[in-house]
C-alpha cells in the first residue's frame, strides 16, 4: 500500500464542520463568534507509553483519549484533530483497527480528523486537537484560590495497578486485572465534566503523572497551598473494593499504602483534578449529575503554600510519593 493510498483508505473522510478537511496543504476550521481555540498535542511512543503487543484499537482510542483529556481539563469544546503517524509498515491488519478504535472515538466526541502527515518509521503517534471555549472562560492551572475545595473525576490509580500486574510486580485476581486494565487501555476523556465546570471551578488539570505530581502543577501556577485527605482518597482506586470482594484466602493482602501509592502518585488516569468555591458545592455535584461523571471532593486550597497529607482524623501523613517524569 503506498503512502496516498494508504491516508485515502483509512483516514480521509468528508469534511463535516471543517470548511476544508484532509487532502490540500492546510485544513481550514472556521471558529464560532467568541470563541478561543484550544491547543494540545501529546504523542504516544512505542516502548515507552505502550507496549509492541497493544491492540491496535486501543491504541487508536487511546492516543485521541489522552488529547481529549487536556481539552476537557479546559472546558473545551473538541472540533478537529490531526494525526501525525510513524509506523514501519503500511498493514491493512494494523491500520484497520488502529483508525476505528481512533475515529470510533473522534465520532462519540463529533471531533474531526482534518489532516495529517504520515512517515515510514518506528511506531509513533502524534495527535494535536483543536477545541474552542468562550472567549476567557478556559479553566486553568493558574486559577486555584485559597478556601477553594479539591476535587477528582472518577476512580484513581487502576491504570498503575495493571501496570505493575504486566510488570510482574503483583497479581491480583483475573476480574481486577480485567477492569483495571481496561483504564489503562481505554480510558475515558472526560468532556462532559470539562464543559459542565465551566463557570464552576476555579481550575483544573488533568491527571496524566499521577495526582499528587499534577497537583503540583497546579498549586505552583497558582501560588497556593493544598491538603489533601488520605482516607478519602484511598478509596478512589476502584480495584480496592473488587479485589476486597472477589479475592480469596490464597491472594496475598495488599497493604493499604500500597493501594494510596497508587492512587496518589499511579499516572495514566485520565481524571480531572479541580478546585471550586465551597460555595458552588451544589453546583459541582449538579456538573457531576449533569455530565454522568462521579466526582470526589478530597482536599482543599489553602494560602500556606505546599501539599499536606492527612488523615481523616487530621493526622499528618508522611509525603512520600512521586509523579511519573520521563527524565527522571
Ligand atoms: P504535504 O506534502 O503538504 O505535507 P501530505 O502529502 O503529507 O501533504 O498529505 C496530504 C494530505 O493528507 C494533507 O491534507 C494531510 O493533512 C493529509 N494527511 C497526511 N497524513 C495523514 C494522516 N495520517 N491522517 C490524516 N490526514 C493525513
Ligand atoms: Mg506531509
Amino acid at each position: 500500500m503506498l503512502e496516498f493510498e494508504l491516508i485515502e483508505r483509512y483516514f480521509r473522510r468528508p469534511a463535516r464542520r471543517a470548511t476544508l478537511g484532509v487532502g490540500d496543504d492546510c485544513a481550514l476550521l472556521t471558529l464560532s463568534p467568541g470563541m478561543q481555540l484550544a491547543v494540545s498535542c501529546d504523542m504516544l511512543v512505542e516502548g515507552r507509553h505502550f507496549l509492541s503487543t497493544v491492540d491496535p484499537f486501543l491504541l487508536g482510542h487511546k492516543a485521541l483519549a489522552v488529547n481529549l483529556s487536556d481539552l476537557a481539563a479546559c472546558g473545551a469544546k473538541p472540533l478537529a484533530f490531526t494525526l501525525a503517524l510513524a509506523l514501519p509498515r503500511a498493514e491493512a491488519k494494523w491500520l484497520e483497527p488502529f483508525a476505528r478504535g481512533l475515529l470510533g472515538l473522534a465520532d462519540e466526541h463529533d471531533c474531526e480528523l482534518i489532516g495529517g502527515d504520515t512517515t515510514q518509521g518506528p511506531l509513533n503517534i502524534c495527535i494535536t486537537v483543536f477545541g474552542e471555549v468562550p472567549q476567557g472562560q478556559a479553566l486553568l492551572r493558574s486559577g486555584a484560590r485559597a478556601g477553594d475545595d479539591l476535587y477528582v473525576s472518577g476512580s484513581v490509580g487502576d491504570a498503575r495497578l495493571a501496570l505493575e500486574v504486566f510488570r510482574g510486580t503483583v497479581s491480583v485476581p483475573a476480574s481486577v486485572f480485567a477492569s483495571a486494565r481496561t483504564r489503562m487501555e481505554q480510558p475515558l476523556p472526560r468532556v462532559a465534566l470539562g464543559l459542565a465546570l465551566r463557570g464552576i471551578a476555579n481550575s483544573a488539570i488533568d491527571v496524566s503523572d499521577g495526582l499528587l505530581g499534577d497537583l503540583g502543577h497546579i498549586l505552583k501556577q497558582s501560588g497556593v497551598g493544598a491538603s489533601v485527605n488520605t482516607d478519602v482518597a484511598a478509596g478512589l482506586i476502584a480495584a480496592k473494593a473488587q479485589y476486597a470482594q472477589v479475592s480469596t484466602a490464597t491472594d496475598i493482602e495488599l497493604a493499604p499504602a500500597q493501594w494510596l501509592e497508587w492512587v496518589l502518585s499511579g499516572g495514566d488516569d485520565y481524571e480531572l483534578l479541580f478546585t471550586a468555591p465551597q460555595s458552588c458545592r451544589a453546583s459541582v455535584v449538579a456538573a457531576s449529575e449533569a455530565s454522568q461523571t462521579p466526582v470526589t471532593r478530597i482536599g482543599s486550597i489553602e494560602v500556606e503554600r505546599g501539599l499536606r497529607l492527612v488523615d481523616g482524623k487530621g493526622r499528618s501523613v508522611p509525603n512520600t510519593y512521586t509523579s511519573f517524569d520521563h527524565f527522571a
